[in-house]
Order: structure tokens, then C-alpha cells, then sequence
């Protein structure tokens, strides 16, 4: 078993996935084919975009064609889980993102059940509702408030958006009554956002996993605070490469992150955007963070771990991801 093939042989998780940006190219291509010819530039191996608002337009710009109903979400989910358990991808939390309810005018618990009823029954799916900083909006509000209460299969809540919108007042209670309902608490922070976007996210939203944090690097007692309280940092290498969140592959803190004992999960965030996918996500680990592949199975258990899953079956995977990492370094190559 070569390296690759272990990738791909282990349970893996995916806990950090905009269902709009996971858009399948070819959904595209089937709409109008004379329109999207070949690979597009965004999706060229060497191209990163300029910034955060590039990156933005091109993805809303592209899902606006094809996210028009319950059903089209319906329709890009089951093709992504599909393509999740090829992966064997074996649990997976994705986010849809609440400013298309208000768009489309599509009652949000619709995508909700639209998007669950696409997972295969190998397939451990968790659904979250995706607020930007900005959301509460008079049309938005009443049915985000709806949605921490009331609805049924909804597994937690994701702060969304660009990072250098403030923290509004409407966000903490929100984040408590989810909190108080038993769901799960995200926020994006630390991606463009300093350090503290990260410390008010854990002490002012009562978040415990955080989407990205690579800025947690410039504070040692953030850091020191992440450990302590059992944050979980669910990161994605290849986006924060190709947005410029790092500089260059060495910049990437995971290897620093994993090495102080703070709990890092690999994701893709948005494969529409990037073309990648989650096996690409850990040979990039290898291959250009330069992580010892010891550290593979690590990352692999932390998914499992965070999860709300049943004791038992976390076990289960976690033994086969042993398993298969004694099988792999059997052939003299882990380390
Ligand atoms: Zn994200």
C-alpha cells in the first residue's frame, strides 16, 4: 500500500463544506455547454485569486445559475455525497448559507430537508445553517430566530462572511439559544481576521470549532487557550493557499498547530472554487506542507473525535484508521 492508497483506504471526515461552493463543474457544462468549454481559469492547477471579493463574485456569480430551487439543492448534494463516499468519505457537516433563503425566497428548512434527504445511508450527514455577520436582516431575522427553535434535523449554526464586519449585537443570542437547543456552534475566524475574531468566537459565542483560525499562529495565549478548552481548528490548506491566507505552502500553520496539541481537522471548503478534493487536501499535507505522514491518521481521528457521533462508532473508525496506518507502515514507508 503506497501512500496514496492509504489516503484513500481510511475513514476520513469532511467537516468543513459550503454545499454552494461544493458545486460540481459538470452541473455547468450540462446547462449550457457552449457557455462553459473546458477548465475555466479559476480552476487552473497554479491559479489563485487576488482576494477575498474575486474569489466571492466568481463563486456566486457561477452557483446563481444553478441553485434556483429546493430541488437544485437536492440535485448538487446527492452528487457531492456521491462523490464523498468514493472518497470514503464516512461523516460529513456541510453548511448552507442562510442569504439564500432571503435571495430565492425558498422557505429555508425546504434546503434543509432537501439537502438531507440526499445523503446515502453509509453516509453520517450533519446539516448547518450558515449566518453571515451581516444576516439579520427584517426578512432574515424572524426566520433565523425560526430556525435555532423550531427546526427539526438541523445539526448547528456556522458564522459565515467577510471577517471585517463586526461581531453584531444579535449574534451572542442567538449563538446560546442554539447553544441551549443542543446544537453544534461554528464561526469562520482567523482566516483574514486577526486573532481576536478567534477569542471572540470562543468566548463570546461559546464556539468550539472553529473554520480555518490560521491567525491563531500570532498569539501564543490564544493558542495556549485553544488547547485548554478543547477547540477544534477544522482548516483547509488548499483554500488558504489559493486565497492568500498564506503566502506561500511553508507559511501553513497546521503542522505548528498539530505539533502544540490543538485539535485540527483538513476540509475543502469550497471545491467548486479550488478543484480539490479531500484526498488532494491530505497528499497536499505531504506533499507541500511537508507534514511527516504519521500525522495523516492524527488528522483523520480528530474528525472523528469532534464529531457527535456514538462512542462506539467513533471507535470503530478510529480503529480502522489504525489499522490501516499499521498495514501502510508494515511496507517500511510511514514514518
Ligand atoms: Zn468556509
Amino acid at each position: 500500500m503506497d501512500l496514496r492508497q492509504f489516503i484513500h483506504k481510511i475513514p476520513k471526515t469532511e467537516t468543513h463544506l459550503h454545499i454552494e461552493g461544493a458545486l460540481p463543474w459538470n452541473f455547468l457544462i450540462n446547462l449550457n455547454p457552449a457557455k462553459y468549454p473546458g477548465v475555466p481559469f479559476f480552476r487552473s492547477p497554479d491559479f489563485r485569486y487576488e482576494n477575498f471579493t474575486q474569489f466571492e463574485s466568481i463563486l456566486i456569480e457561477h452557483a446563481l445559475e444553478i441553485f434556483k430551487s429546493a430541488d437544485d439543492y437536492h440535485q448538487v448534494a446527492s452528487s457531492v455525497f456521491k462523490e464523498a463516499r468514493r472518497q470514503n468519505i464516512c461523516y460529513l457537516e456541510t453548511s448552507f448559507h442562510a442569504g439564500m433563503i432571503e435571495f430565492l425566497k425558498i422557505p429555508g428548512k425546504e434546503i434543509l430537508e432537501a439537502i438531507k434527504s440526499a445523503a446515502p445511508p453509509d453516509l453520517e450527514l450533519r446539516v448547518f445553517l450558515g449566518m453571515s455577520r451581516n444576516a439579520y436582516t427584517p426578512y432574515l431575522g424572524p426566520i433565523l430566530e425560526n430556525a435555532i427553535d423550531y427546526w427539526d434535523g438541523l445539526s448547528g449554526i456556522d458564522l459565515h462572511g467577510p471577517e471585517d464586519l463586526p461581531l453584531e449585537a444579535w449574534t451572542p443570542p442567538i449563538w446560546k439559544r442554539a447553544a441551549d437547543r443542543g446544537l453544534v456552534l461554528k464561526a469562520h475566524a482567523g482566516e483574514f481576521g486577526p486573532p481576536s475574531n478567534i477569542a471572540h468566537a470562543v468566548n463570546e459565542l461559546g464556539v468550539k470549532r472553529i473554520q480555518h483560525g490560521v491567525a491563531a499562529r500570532e498569539s501564543e495565549n490564544l493558542m495556549m487557550q485553544l488547547i485548554e478548552m478543547g477547540v477544534c481548528l477544522d482548516m483547509c490548506p488548499i483554500s488558504n493557499y489559493k486565497l492568500r491566507v498564506v503566502e506561500t505552502w511553508q507559511d501553513h500553520p497546521l503542522g505548528l498547530f498539530l505539533k502544540k496539541g490543538i485539535r485540527c481537522t483538513i476540509s475543502t471548503d469550497d471545491p467548486f472554487s479550488f478543484d480539490n478534493n479531500l484526498e488532494k487536501e491530505y497528499q497536499a499535507c505531504i506533499d507541500k506542507l511537508n507534514l511527516p505522514p504519521k500525522l495523516l491518521p492524527e488528522i483523520a481521528k480528530n474528525g472523528f473525535l469532534v464529531s457527535d457521533l456514538p462512542h462506539k462508532q467513533k471507535n470503530f473508525f478510529i480503529k480502522s484508521i489504525d489499522q490501516a496506518w499499521a498495514e501502510y507502515k508494515g511496507n517500511g514507508e510511514g514514518r
